[in-house]
């Protein structure tokens, strides 16, 4: 499959991985948007949010679990962080394989481009 995410789920891709368990697997960002810039992923290849299905119940809630030991290894749970999946094109998404952004190390800007308007 033609995907950059499944191959570095296979290895054919290399990756710095911080986390893996059999279903789920989390790497740096390689253009980091913050000093903590860690993606989640889960090791089967879903598109987007839209694609999860309800049998993914689980596997959504491990790459939760995943992002909540991640965020503690990193030194970052009581400083704080933010999660974000993008979707689509107006998300912003461009790698289409489900992921979620782990953000933190430093006081992130605002988040919601219109809010106030
Ligand atoms: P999206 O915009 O789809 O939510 O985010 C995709 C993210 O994947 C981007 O932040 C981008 O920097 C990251 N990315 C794209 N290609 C690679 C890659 O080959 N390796 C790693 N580690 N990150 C990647
Ligand atoms: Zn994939």
């Amino acid at each position: 499959m033609d995907c950059i995410f499944c191959k570095i789920v296979e290895g054919s891709i290399p990756s710095q991985k911080v986390f893996e368990n059999d279903s789920v697997l989390a790497f740096r960002d390689i253009q980091p948007a913050a000093p903590v810039h860690i993606l989640i992923i889960p090791k089967k290849h879903i598109p987007t949010m839209n694609d999860v299905a309800d049998e993914d119940a689980e596997l959504v809630a491990e790459l939760f679990a995943a992002a909540r030991q991640i965020a503690k290894e990193q030194g970052i749970a009581e400083s704080g962080y933010r999660l974000i999946n993008n979707v689509n094109s107006d998300g912003g998404q461009v790698v289409y394989h489900l992921h979620i952004h782990l953000l933190g190390g430093e006081k992130l800007g605002g988040l919601l481009p219109k809010s106030g308007s």
